[in-house]
């Protein structure tokens, strides 16, 4: 799976529609203080699924769309897209059908956001799981941001092993582990009732 095409609307400071190509080999982007390179950045991690607004540097979720400036009016809704080259069919299970993926995220004013893919609507929790089968992701250590170096430095010996487990494309694992523990526990549950009711009956 590799990224070839990030697409903004609305989001941050990419009031029109931006078009970013990212072609093989090694991309660059440059520009001076204050022009949007981080904002990048954080749309890849917003359309991979990210729900913490503080790992977007903002107070709420919409505070990723465009606010307004002097000359432009704040809008009502942001969208990231993300395409995916699939041609080798290395897209988790369930999204192995086309050659190309296209992942969708929008946000609308108190309308919260939603995903699509390849204009299928998805759950927050399908896309998540997509990039983190795929060892990546919002909270992927290939995304680097700015002060996170010293972070890990001075990180504890658990948060380091997760960096690690994420590497390796297990974490998606531990969402399933926990899924699986609470369907266990509810039919436990019910397996309770079931003998309480038996009980009663005899
Ligand atoms: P530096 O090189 O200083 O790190 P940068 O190129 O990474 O800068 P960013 O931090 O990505 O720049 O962009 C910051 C700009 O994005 C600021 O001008 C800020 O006003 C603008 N911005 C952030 N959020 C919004 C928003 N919701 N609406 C409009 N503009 C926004």
């Amino acid at each position: 799976m590799r990224f070839t095409r990030l697409r903004l609307t609305g989001f941050k400071s990419f009031v029109d529609p931006t078009d970013l190509v990212i072609a093989d080999g090694l991309t660059g982007v440059v520009g001076p203080n204050g022009c949007g390179k981080s904002n990048l950045l954080e749309a890849l991690r917003w359309v991979m699924g990210e729900n913490r607004p503080t790992a977007m540097r903002g107070g709420g979720m919409e505070d990723v769309i465009f606010a307004g400036t002097a000359t432009r009016g704040a809008k009502n809704f942001a969208e990231v897209s993300l395409a995916i080259d699939n041609g080798q069919r290395l897209a988790p299970a369930g999204f192995n059908d086309s050659d190309t993926l296209d992942i969708v995220r929008r946000i609308t004013r108190d309308a919260g956001s939603a995903f699509k893919v390849n204009a299928k609507d998805v759950r927050a929790r399908d896309v998540q799981m997509l990039f983190a089968d795929a060892s990546t992701g919002a909270q992927s250590p290939a995304l680097v941001r700015q002060g996170q170096i010293s972070e890990l430095i001075n990180a504890k010996p658990k948060a380091r092993r997760r960096i690690l487990e994420d590497a390796a494309g297990i974490a998606g694992l531990y969402q399933r582990r926990h899924e699986a523990e609470l369907k266990l526990k509810g039919a436990e549950t019910n397996l309770e009732r079931v003998s309480d009711t038996i009980e009663q009956l005899a």
